[in-house]
């Protein structure tokens, strides 16, 4: 199944698996310090918390009927200083907690990041770029969230409760049983929705993802939208994407606040319970010895019913965060378990400077298992040579240019530089020398001057004019706005096509590598550009090992060698005086191309 669109559901997970929270735990111990520190912080609010109803129970049983002013003031300030302290310590406590948590978001992060950047062409092959953001962004802070406090929270909740417990016991055991006698109601409920919950909860994060993957996708293909006039149908498509989130998300919601309307059932049942059976039935407990009936007492109770299902009902909703948790901790380590397909051999050593030879022997290449694109591709390329591969649409040459740089692995055979077969040496050491300019001429944010520095970060601003005067960008660039310095946006729009082009060119001369990758753009230029082009090509070309999927016949012929390619096979390979003497493929293709520019010139006549 096509895993690399939008509407398809991430596949759900296995059932719980605590060796993710194991995992997840390293990121939490780098900050144990702080951790520990908001666990002693908590532990004294929750106990200044439950002095609180003993403080009350005090004052209505003793202080109040003594009629003792002095102690219902003095114990009405020490209330009083016990809450300040509680809110307090609770505000130092989140200020960790959010210190802790937005740690963990960008270490997290940062593992995903420096991941993602040595992932191969081959996992961008397959997913949308949407899901892949969700993961880092959504979960990320979702997860961290939860590492951060919900599990605290947890260990938290149940000590609270341990405490009360505590607390219940000591004022009244009689009452403390009616108290729990309400739980096991509560534990059922629990156990009969959580797993559908989990379900609901898992589709929700699934349609979320798809949602962000269309709009990613959108984002990027928002001129080609426009330009077909699909806003319409892209909303409808939009609008059922959230109409889905939208629906497991409330399945999930509403199963999860059904808790509270039953906690707060069986909350309200046991404090009547507790007023009825405090009065009529374990009566004589709350008579003091001198035969007072302590109402604080019974009013104390009730504080500690209504706190000791407070943490119960907190601890619903942490469940419901791990459930949520789990499923994005298992998305998050898929990522960065993901092998690296490309990566360095263990004994792979650095690639010496190199002059420039190339060889394709007996390569067979398959992006997926079972369908090969290349076939038995051999041929070898000597240093400073320009080659022109040429050939219909999906015949395979894009794919030579990208096995040449590794952006993949070979299937069987090698491709050798300078006698050094690629799988050998480390990808940096290769890719440094290789200059590679694919069609889309990407354009990043920041200054023109920016954009030709990109691959040689510590060239002068000289050095990046020179360049551009080399491959006739300098023109161009002197008449913007602000010359090197103007803006450009990213992707460059704002820019033509050749003039991105002659960017490209100016940046990848700079970086000086000793072989070229040009996959040409097809797109149509302005003459005046176009001639621009052809010279910083020649400019470029100069001195280098070349290798360019060309389509303009001025290029094509200006080659060296011409390598026409068909069904992953070279078909002929030769100059072009050759390949014309011989009158095959490459003649009929140039003849074809010929015949239009032909018809185009006498139409303009
Ligand atoms: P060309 O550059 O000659 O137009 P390509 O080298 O791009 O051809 O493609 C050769 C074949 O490989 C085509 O059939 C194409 O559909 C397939 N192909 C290209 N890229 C991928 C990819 N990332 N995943 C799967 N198949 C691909």
């Amino acid at each position: 199944m096509a895993r690399n669109k939008f509407n398809v559901d991430e596949e759900l997970e296995a059932p719980f698996n605590w060796q993710q929270f194991k995992r997840a735990f390293v990121y939490v111990k780098r900050y144990k310090g702080m951790v520990a520190g908001m666990f002693c912080i908590s532990i004294v609010t929750i106990l200044l918390g439950l002095l609180s109803p003993k403080i009350q129970q005090w004052v209505i049983d003793r202080f109040i009927p003594d009629k003792n002013i002095a102690l219902i003031v003095t114990f009405g300030v020490c209330y009083l200083l016990v809450q300040i302290g509680i809110i307090l310590l609770n505000r130092f406590r989140s200020k960790i907690s959010i210190r802790v948590g937005q740690s963990i978001v960008t270490d997290m992060r940062t593992d995903i990041y420096e991941h993602l950047q040595k992932l191969g062409f081959d996992y961008y092959d397959s997913r949308p770029h949407g899901k892949i953001l969700t993961r880092v962004i959504n979960y990320v802070n979702s997860v961290a969230d939860f590492l951060a406090n919900g599990f605290i929270n947890a260990i938290l909740e149940f000590l609270n409760m341990f405490f009360i417990l505590f607390f219940m016991l000591a004022t009244s055991p009689k009452l403390t049983l009616v108290i729990l006698a309400g739980l096991p109601v509560f534990i059922v409920y629990i156990i009969i929705t959580k797993p559908k919950q989990r379900r609901f909860r898992q589709k929700r994060a699934n349609k979320q993802s798809n949602t962000t993957a269309y709009l990613a996708e959108n984002i990027n293909g928002a001129k080609v939208t426009q330009a077909f006039s699909r806003e319409e149908m892209n909303e409808g498509i939009y609008d059922g994407l959230l109409g889905e989130t939208r629906k497991y998300y409330l399945r999930a919601v509403y199963l999860g606040h059904g808790m509270w309307p039953m906690s707060a059932i069986i909350m309200r049942g046991v404090q009547m319970a507790i007023y009825l059976t405090g009065v009529f039935v374990f009566i004589d407990d709350f008579i003091s010895p001198d035969g007072i009936f302590q109402l604080g007492m019974i009013t104390a109770m009730v504080q500690y019913s209504n706190r000791f299902w407070g943490p119960i009902q907190r601890l619903g909703n942490i469940y419901n965060q791990l459930l949520d948790t789990m499923a994005y901790l298992e998305r998050i380590f898929q990522v960065l378990d993901e092998p690296v397909s490309v990566d360095d051999a263990p004994n792979a050593t650095d690639l010496p400077d190199i002059n420039g030879e190339v060889k394709f022997d007996n390569v067979l290449f398959e992006y997926e298992k079972g369908v090969p694109v290349l076939r038995h591709v051999s041929f070898d390329v000597a240093a400073g040579e320009s080659i022109a591969l040429v050939g219909p649409t999906g015949a395979g040459k894009s794919t030579i240019i990208n096995l040449l740089s590794r952006f993949y692995n070979v299937t069987e055979g090698a491709v050798l530089i300078d006698g050094h077969d690629l799988n050998d040496v480390t990808l940096k050491s290769l890719r440094k020398q290789m200059g590679v300019m694919l069609q889309d001429s990407f354009i990043f944010s920041g200054t023109i001057m920016d954009n030709i520095r990109y691959g040689r970060l510590d060239a002068t601003d000289e050095e990046c004019i020179a360049a551009a005067k080399a491959v006739h960008a300098d023109e161009f660039i002197r008449h913007m706005e602000k010359g090197y310095f103007t803006e450009t946006r990213e992707r460059g729009d704002g820019l033509s096509a050749g003039q991105k082009q002659l960017i490209n060119f100016a940046r990848t001369l700079l970086s000086d590598p000793r072989i070229l990758i040009l996959d040409e753009a097809t797109s149509s230029i302005d003459t005046n550009t176009e001639q621009l082009v052809q010279e910083g090509i020649a400019a470029l070309l100069k001195g280098r090992t070349s290798f360019i999927v060309a389509h303009r016949l001025s290029t094509i012929k200006n080659c060296d060698r011409i390598m026409y390619i068909e069904a992953g096979r070279i078909a002929e390979s030769g100059s072009h005086a050759e390949l014309m003497a011989s009158k095959g493929l490459y003649y009929k293709l140039y003849m074809s191309q010929l015949n239009q520019l032909r018809d185009i010139a006498e139409q303009a006549v």
